[in-house]
C-alpha cells in the first residue's frame, strides 16, 4: 500500500463527508494504493455514524472509535498503529488542510528520501491571537530542538516515512513535537513544505489560549526527557554540585573570617548573625536535594522498561 492518511476528529460531522471525497479524488487521480484511518476522539456529536456511512461506501477506510475524548495525540498514536502504508500523512479533518498536497509529500518521501516533511502553512487563515503567540512558540522549539529548518511545528498535514511513525510514541499533547520526536528517535531528514491553508469551514477549534501554557510546559518536559531520561543525574549532579560547592566556601569564609577576628582580637559578628550564613545553609541543604533527587531518578530510569530501547537501523 502506498499511502495511509490518519485524520485525528473531535466533532467534525459536517466535514467529514468532504474530506474524504476529496481524498478520494486525489488518489485515484493519481493511482496510489490507500487508506484512510479515522480516528473519532470520542465525538459526542454524529461523527461516528457518518463515519460508518462513509465505511460503507469505502472499503478502504478504516474507522477507529475512542469511548472517550483522549487528545489529538492518542487519536494519532492510535491511528500510527494502524497505519499500513509506506507513506503515512497525517492531517486534520476540518477542511484547513488540503488533500491536494498528498501527491507532492509523497514525492518527496518516496523520491527524495525525506524521513518526515512538515507542512508549513506560509499564509495562514488564523485570528492574530493565535499567530503570533504561535510565532514565538515555533521560534523557541526551533531554538531548543535543533531543527532550524521548520517554521512550522504544529501543521496538522504531515507525511513520515513509515518507519517513523513505527519508532515514536506520541503522548499526552506532544503532537506538538513530533518532527523533534523524529529527530531524537535519529531521523534527520526532516523537511518542510509549503502548504495551502483555509479558515476553518465548520464547527469551532477544539483548542483554546490555553494551548500555549501547555505547549511550553511539554516542550521544557520533552527537552529533559529527550536528553536526560536515560541519565538524569547528568542533570541533578552538576547542578547539586555546583549548589553544594556555593554553600561550602561560604561557610569556609565565615568560619575562617571569625577565627581571623578572634586572632587578630578585632570585632566581631556571631556567624549566626549575618546574612551569608542562612545564603550558605540553604545552598548546601539544595544541593544535597538535588544530588538526592538524581539518584532517585537513576533508581526510576533503571526500572524504565524502555531502559534500552534503541532504533536500531541496520545490521550485517
Ligand atoms: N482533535 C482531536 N481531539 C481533540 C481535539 C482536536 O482529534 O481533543 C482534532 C480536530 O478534530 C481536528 C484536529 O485535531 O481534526 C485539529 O484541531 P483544530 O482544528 O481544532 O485545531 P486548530 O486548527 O485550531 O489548531
Ligand atoms: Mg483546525
Amino acid at each position: 500500500m502506498d499511502i495511509s492518511v490518519v485524520i485525528p476528529l473531535y466533532n467534525e460531522e459536517e466535514s467529514l463527508p468532504e474530506l474524504v471525497a476529496w481524498i478520494e479524488r486525489v488518489m485515484d487521480a493519481n493511482a496510489f494504493s490507500y487508506q484512510i484511518v479515522l480516528v473519532d476522539d470520542g465525538s459526542n456529536d454524529r461523527s461516528w455514524s457518518v463515519i460508518e456511512t462513509l465505511k460503507h461506501q469505502n472499503d478502504r477506510i478504516t474507522g477507529i472509535r475512542f469511548r472517550r475524548n483522549y487528545g489529538k495525540s492518542a487519536a494519532l498514536n492510535v491511528g500510527f498503529a494502524a497505519a499500513e502504508g509506506e507513506v503515512v500523512i497525517t492531517m486534520d479533518a476540518d477542511l484547513q488542510d488540503s488533500p491536494d498536497e498528498i501527491p507532492e509529500l509523497y514525492d518527496r518521501i518516496k523520491r527524495q528520501g525525506a524521513d518526515l516533511v512538515s507542512g508549513w502553512k506560509k499564509k495562514r487563515y488564523d485570528p492574530p491571537t493565535k499567530t503570533i503567540p504561535t510565532k514565538l512558540f515555533n521560534s523557541v522549539t526551533r531554538s531548543m530542538s535543533g531543527i532550524h529548518n521548520l517554521h512550522d511545528f504544529n501543521c496538522g498535514l504531515k507525511a513520515y516515512r513509515k518507519e517513523v511513525v513505527k519508532s515514536i510514541e506520541v503522548y499526552g499533547e506532544m503532537h506538538r513535537y513530533i518532527p523533534v520526536l523524529a529527530k531524537w528517535a535519529g531521523f534527520r531528514n526532516i523537511q518542510e513544505q509549503v502548504v495551502q491553508h483555509y479558515p476553518r469551514k465548520y464547527g469551532t477549534t477544539k483548542f483554546g489560549a490555553g494551548r500555549f501554557v501547555k505547549g511550553f510546559l511539554d516542550l521544557l518536559s520533552i527537552f529533559f526527557v529527550g536528553k536526560f531520561a536515560k541519565r538524569p543525574m547528568h542533570f541533578f549532579g552538576p547542578l547539586g554540585v555546583i549548589s553544594f560547592l556555593i554553600g561550602f566556601s561560604i561557610t569556609i569564609y565565615l568560619i575562617s573570617e571569625k577565627l581571623m577576628s578572634i586572632a587578630n582580637g578585632t570585632v566581631y559578628r556571631n556567624v549566626t548573625d549575618q546574612p551569608l550564613f542562612f545564603l550558605s545553609l540553604v545552598a548546601i541543604v539544595i544541593g544535597c536535594q538535588l544530588f538526592l533527587t538524581g539518584f532517585v531518578a537513576e533508581l526510576v530510569s533503571r526500572n524504565g522498561s524502555d531502559r534500552n530501547n534503541y532504533h536500531i537501523d541496520q545490521v550485517i
